[in-house]
């Protein structure tokens, strides 16, 4: 089958013929129907997050987004079947350690990142393999078609989790997202669902007019204001309820404490690059004084995805909202070329794996 494979950190990635994966007992492989092209992939490219464990040893398959139809199962598994269509989270989880146990499969203690890591080839390829399939594949309801659900890849799940559980937003709060690229975008668009008054800060007016499209009732240009925190607290009174690094670069997680009240909370969302490589110095005292609250956010495990599709249903969340562009397996590698510019707008989704 054909797959984009990493074969050096850095280089051209290229399309070519794989091994079909086999199920293992407890897995299911599935035909990938669509896969989103995320930052994190051209991270994972790049060579960053050595210091995350998401540092495959080449040849490696990208692709960590994607929904399928199931194809083949192993023999343990008991609730997926051929012919499911399926969203496939990319924090594959064990299912049987205390966090899990505990409903919090997303950090579980034996964490497996499709397409970041050995144990899991990713899904830029015409069929990805799930291990744990009764845990890590996520049925659709039936008016979810795999297509469409193609656009709730990491950045749209991982952004739901961040604003209805971590941090959590609630009717009438304000909620300022930093760093409008595909992520952001979405956290404005599922803030927004939630109730929030939602401002967005980048530094692409074209991103801007996105979030207000998606929702956002106040947007700031970074570039063209001395200190996009203090418009924040200007526009909001005083400061945001929520605040979010979507992108994970020190200026915008700096930016996006500082743009809190009193009693607010931070919840980073974006990874940091090879700049930070995971160390940002923020102003601990404010978080005393303000009795500040700093969270990580961490994908959405596969037992609470029912509350998304739930929202996407009854069509207040619209995952297709953020699908920017649809490619073929070949256009990947320039797609995530692309993103060293940090132009690209939504999120491109590879919907074509066999041409
Ligand atoms: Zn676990
Ligand atoms: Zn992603």
């Amino acid at each position: 089958m054909q797959a984009v494979l990493l074969e050096e950190f850095q280089e051209p990635l290229t399309v070519q013929d794989v091994e079909r994966p086999e199920p293992e007992p407890d897995g299911a492989v599935a035909e990938v129907i669509g896969c989103g092209i995320c930052r994190s992939d051209w991270h994972c490219w790049q060579g960053d997050w050595d210091w995350f464990g998401y540092r495959p040893d080449p040849p490696h398959i990208l692709g960590h987004e994607p929904t399928g139809r199931i194809v083949s199962v192993g023999e343990d598994v008991e609730n997926v079947e051929e012919g499911q269509e399926v969203a496939i989270p990319f924090n594959f989880a064990c299912g049987t350690c205390d966090l899990c146990r505990n409903g919090r499969e997303n950090i579980c203690e034996n964490h497996i990142g499709l397409g970041f890591m050995n144990q899991a080839p990713g899904a830029f390829a015409e069929e990805v393999h799930i291990p744990n399939a009764d845990l890590n594949a996520v049925p659709l309801p039936d008016d979810i078609d795999a297509e469409s659900a193609a656009g709730m890849g990491c950045r749209f799940m991982t952004s739901f989790h961040a604003m209805a559980h971590r941090a959590p937003v609630s009717a009438g709060d304000d909620v300022v997202i930093h760093g409008c690229g595909g992520i952001g975008l979405s956290a404005v668009h599922i803030a927004n669902a939630l109730g929030g008054n939602v401002i967005g800060v980048d530094l692409m007016d074209e991103k801007l007019d996105r979030a207000e499209d998606l929702g956002a009732v106040a947007t700031v240009n970074a570039q063209e204001v001395d200190d996009p925190a203090k418009e924040v607290r200007d526009i909001t009174d005083g400061g945001a309820d929520v605040s979010a690094d979507a992108l994970g670069i020190a200026t915008t997680c700096q930016n996006a404490v500082n743009s809190l009240r009193k009693g607010g909370t931070h919840v980073q969302i974006g990874l940091t690059t090879s700049e930070e490589e995971g160390m940002v110095s923020l102003p601990t005292d404010e978080f005393v004084a303000k009795e500040i609250d700093f969270k990580g956010s961490l994908g959405l495990q596969p037992s609470r995805y029912s509350e998304m599709l739930d929202m996407v249903e009854s069509s207040k969340l619209d995952p297709t909202a953020l699908v920017e562009d649809t490619v073929d397996i070949h256009q990947v590698p320039d797609e995530l070329a692309a993103m060293s510019d940090y132009n690209t707008v939504g999120i491109p989704v590879c919907n074509e794996f066999s041409n």
